[in-house]
């Protein structure tokens, strides 16, 4: 048994890229009474969650929600739309590409994986893990397939193992340029609520997302929006479904209602963080993601680190990786800093691990959040005997004094 009874003084700063902590409004929202499932209040709160999803979504399309974690929502979006067999072409961005990668190959799906090649020169890591989806790659790979056998175009878009965010407009432009039919499905799982994304806009069949980053709620219920064409295909689609069949719940939903017993208090969660958002207004959101991560990286170039993300283009507005110094282990070093200053840091994960860290600014975070968080960072940094170049809080608080907003923005 953990010792539950453990309590430092002060607040824990939970500053992975999700879980992300949870605001005490969805807390105390979650802590309302749970009802009846197929009673009248229940109709209410769920017509009002499904139209406010797809203003977070941007779309006018069905979202669908399941009462898992995002894991479940990728094995989704790949049971409705796809048959044993089939071709899936998959970009490999991080560890997250790769794992929805293994998931379709143990659905008895053919995924194939597109990347840049090689290592980089000055870290030694995959330069494909460095940087952003390269759409005429896919772009090319499609056009290799007259035949037009593989049937789904898989990415990833805010890779969560190293901050990197892709530009999924392009993804669909490729695919349309190389006159192919295969579905687009993207996980923007780390990036909803947080990076501006556009299910209908750009084009995308299939959207799987997740509640607990961006939306700030805790681990437990995960999203597909699906477009028509989606749809289409989950009639023809072969592989087994049931649980995480579409044609059920979209038709329950149309009431309110769910096919089986929802996950209610995640709901009212749900609600609560759909109301903050949307107050917030989702384009003021994304810009305090981009102005946090700025001041996030002003702060890791201060001290003379590598940040991830190769390609100052793509930087996440979620998380920010950075690069520990050859012989500093990344993950001994979030070890002490847990240890000192409690202050919990991303792990490098798959082919990064014990090479960086993630600093998360996403969701519940603001000036102060971050600035704490760097100075944990940096405290850690001294103590383990990293040379820094100059002081990263300092370089973060001139950012974001440069690009100070007033916090609320009262009407009128
Ligand atoms: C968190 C995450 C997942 C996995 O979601 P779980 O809720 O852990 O199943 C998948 N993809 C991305 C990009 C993520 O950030």
């Amino acid at each position: 048994m953990p010792n539950l009874n453990f309590h430092p003084a002060g607040r824990h700063f939970l500053q992975i890229p999700g879980p992300s902590p949870v605001p005490d409004r969805i807390l105390r929202a979650m802590s309302y009474p749970t009802i009846d499932h197929r009673g009248p209040e229940f109709a209410a709160l769920g017509l009002q969650v499904l139209a406010g999803l797809q203003r977070i979504f941007q779309t006018r399309q069905p979202v669908v929600v399941y009462p898992a974690s995002g894991t479940g929502a990728w094995e989704a979006a790949l049971v409705n739309t796809l048959s044993p067999g089939d071709q899936v072409l998959m970009y490999e961005t991080g560890h997250f590409a790769s794992l929805w990668k293994r998931l379709a190959e143990r659905l008895g799906l053919k995924p194939e994986f597109v990347a840049l090649p090689g290592t980089d020169d000055d870290t030694g890591l995959p330069v494909s893990w460095r940087n952003g989806v390269q759409a005429e790659l896919i772009g090319r790979r499609l056009r290799e397939d007259r035949a037009h056998a593989i049937k789904a175009v898989c990415v990833v878009h805010n890779e969560t193992s190293t901050g990197v965010t892709s530009d999924i407009a392009a993804v669909r432009r490729a695919i349309d340029a190389a006159g192919h039919p295969a579905l687009l499905l993207v996980d923007t799982i780390s990036g909803l609520a947080s990076a501006d994304y556009r299910h209908d806009e750009w084009g995308v069949d299939v959207t799987v997302s997740g509640s607990q980053k961006g939306l700030m709620l805790p681990p437990g219920i995960s999203f597909n929006a699906v477009s028509p064409k989606a749809l289409e295909a989950s009639r023809s689609a072969t592989l087994p479904k049931a649980f995480w069949a579409w044609d059920e719940i979209i038709d329950m939903n149309k009431t309110g209602y769910w096919p089986y017993t929802p996950n209610t208090n995640l709901l009212y969660g749900l609600a609560e963080a759909i109301d903050m958002i949307l107050d917030e207004g989702l384009a003021n959101v994304f810009a305090r993601h981009q102005r946090l991560a700025a001041a996030c990286r002003a702060a890791v170039e201060a001290w003379g680190l590598p940040v991830q993300c190769a390609d100052a283009a793509v930087h996440s507005p979620v998380l920010t990786g950075v690069v520990t110094p050859a012989g500093v282990d990344a993950d001994k070093l979030r070890k002490l800093i847990y240890e000192h200053f409690n202050l919990s840091l991303g792990t490098g994960l798959g082919k990064l691990k014990g090479r960086m860290f993630r600093i998360g600014h996403l969701g519940e975070c603001n000036d102060l959040t971050l600035t704490a968080t760097l100075s944990g960072v940096e405290m850690g940094l001294k103590l383990a005997g990293v040379p820094l170049r100059a002081s990263g809080v300092l370089a973060a608080m001139a950012q974001l004094q440069a690009t100070a907003l007033p916090a609320a923005r009262y009407p009128g």
